[in-house]
């Protein structure tokens, strides 16, 4: 049986390869490792294995696990990764480190005033919506400037780049259309922001894709902690 460390191992092989193939140096791309679902004991096996970076999606499990974690792993950098409802705002502002679906500025507002003052400043992501499923959330590619107009206002909150989710196809000449498109949108917004680095794309079925067309950030839980049952709880 494969353990959470041999798959952690395994993940970084596959970035390293992917960053190969495209003439990449795959210390551009950092692995994020998504937790969802997963008990606190896993986050622990994956972080004696020398993992840092773990995403939540759901408000109330994240505040759980970081609330437990915190004092002991103080090392540990918390990323929000799910949906976001206003109501929400200020539990997300006051725990996690980073928040990569911000796709509303009326959010943005709540986060940048709850976010308190003893705590640097919250890495935000924009979450663009780059595919064709009506399912998919985050702002069309044109609404991305007035939105980080708006961000970039905010002291509270300190704007790192793009995030977006592909479609669920396994049709990896969709994916890579999609993840450039993503791409030429990254590289039009650093023309006004050029310290944007993040680029948070690509998730176990479509990290290579993702990688070719510049991701800086791979979101990845089931290749690391396996399937997620989501009866399961923490
Ligand atoms: C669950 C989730 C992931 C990880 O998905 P896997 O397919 O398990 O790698 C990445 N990003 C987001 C936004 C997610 O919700």
């Amino acid at each position: 049986m494969t353990t959470i460390a041999d798959r952690l191992a395994i993940a970084q092989q596959r970035i390293i390869n992917a960053a190969q193939l495209t003439g990449r140096n795959s210390s551009e791309i950092r692995l994020l490792a998504v937790s969802k679902t997963k008990p606190i004991a896993d986050i622990i096996t994956a972080y004696e294995a020398g993992q840092r970076q773990f995403g939540e999606n759901y408000v109330q499990e994240g505040v759980d696990k970081i609330t437990t974690l915190s004092t002991q792993y103080p090392e540990i950098e918390w990323h929000f990764i799910g949906p976001l409802q206003s109501n929400k705002s200020r539990l997300v502002a006051s725990h996690f480190d980073w928040m990569h679906t911000l796709s509303r500025e009326k959010i943005a507002q709540r986060l940048n005033d709850y976010r308190p003052s003893e705590m640097a400043p919250l890495n935000v992501c924009i979450q663009v919506n780059i595919s064709a499923e009506e399912t998919k959330s985050g702002i069309d590619i044109h609404d991305i400037l007035p939105l980080a107009n708006a961000i970039h206002k905010m002291p509270r909150l300190r704007l790192r780049g793009l995030m977006a989710i592909g479609s669920t196809s396994a049709d990896v000449a969709l994916q890579q259309h999609e993840f450039s498109t993503l791409n030429q949108a990254f590289a039009e917004l650093k023309s006004s922001y050029p310290h944007l680095d993040t680029l948070s794309m690509g998730m176990s079925g479509d990290l290579d894709a993702a990688i070719a067309n510049g991701s800086t950030l791979v979101r990845i839980g089931s290749a690391i902690f396996g399937e997620r049952h989501y009866s399961d709880s923490i």
